[in-house]
């Protein structure tokens, strides 16, 4: 079983007790999210939050668990990982709160602890020990109305299309997440567009780490080329600098040479 939730945006009523499970089971503070914090509810202790959207639309937000992670692959000291079973995890043990988890992430999720004195970053973390032990996040078992289902991924994925089959007139005709940067492991259905979960509609379907690989294996070229680039014009200052000096030398020569 692949391990993921489903959020059908047109379910949801915005009563947040998906985001109050969250900060219970997971013994998060109550916060209030930094101004520069992209004003969408998330920090270091809120893991999930409710999104006030347009025409009425309520949007869960949390960690999309990309199958495919670009914060794994930013982080240099493997403090971000993805587990065997699915989930992507932050090891505080291992974290030395650069952010370049926060900054190659596509959907703004990593969140920094702005207020402690030795600061890491955290994120939702798919309720990991809960789907370990058989059970399932709090943030799905808790919501009343069923707007964000747990379930295997590819069962998730069969359903959502399913109802927007049944529903084309209730719902855009589209999966979030089904193959946006690889495939995340939270999907979205919706009445309105979700392009705002991501930054700009730049990213395609490829997984994010394949373009982060291939800039990071092209740095070594690269400056190999700078230097190559640059020994070249260094040669040819210099010869300019010679040339003009055997020039001026020879011409005081001439001038310094008695007439015979
Ligand atoms: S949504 Fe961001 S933080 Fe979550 S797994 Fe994907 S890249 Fe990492
Ligand atoms: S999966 Fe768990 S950690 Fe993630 S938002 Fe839901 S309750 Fe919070
Ligand atoms: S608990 Fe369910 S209905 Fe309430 S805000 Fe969360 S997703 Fe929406």
């Amino acid at each position: 079983m692949k391990p993921a939730i489903l959020t059908d945006t047109t379910k949801c009523t915005g009563c947040s007790e998906c985001a109050i499970a969250c900060q219970r089971v997971n013994r998060l503070e109550r916060d209030i999210p930094r101004r520069w914090d992209f004003g969408d509810g998330l920090s270091a202790e809120n893991w999930c939050s409710v999104v006030d959207a347009a025409d009425n639309t309520f949007v869960r937000k949390q960690c999309r668990h990309c199958l495919d992670p670009a914060c794994v692959d930013a982080c240099p000291v493997g403090a971000m990982h993805k587990t065997a079973a699915g989930p992507v995890l932050c090891d505080t043990s291992k974290c030395i709160g650069c952010r370049y988890c926060m900054m190659a992430c596509p959907f703004g999720i990593p969140r920094y602890e702005w207020s402690n004195v030795v600061p890491y970053v955290r994120k939702c973390v798919l309720c990991y020990d809960r789907i370990k032990a058989g059970g399932q996040p709090a943030c799905t078992e808790a919501c009343p109305a069923k707007a964000t289902i747990f379930g295997d991924r590819d069962e998730l994925l069969a359903e959502a299309h399913r109802r927007i089959r049944r529903n084309p007139g209730k719902y855009l005709d589209r999966v979030w997440g089904e193959s946006e940067v690889g495939g995340t492991s939270v999907l979205y259905i919706s009445g309105i567009d979700l392009s705002f979960l991501t930054y700009g509609e730049h990213f395609g379907k490829e997984p994010l780490p394949q373009t982060t690989t291939l800039a990071m294996e092209s740095v070594p070229f690269a400056f190999l080329g700078m230097g190559a680039a640059m020994g070249g014009l260094y040669w040819i200052i210099e010869r300019r600098n010679r040339l003009q000096a055997e020039k001026a030398a020879g011409e005081a020569k001439g001038q310094r040479e008695p007439e015979k």
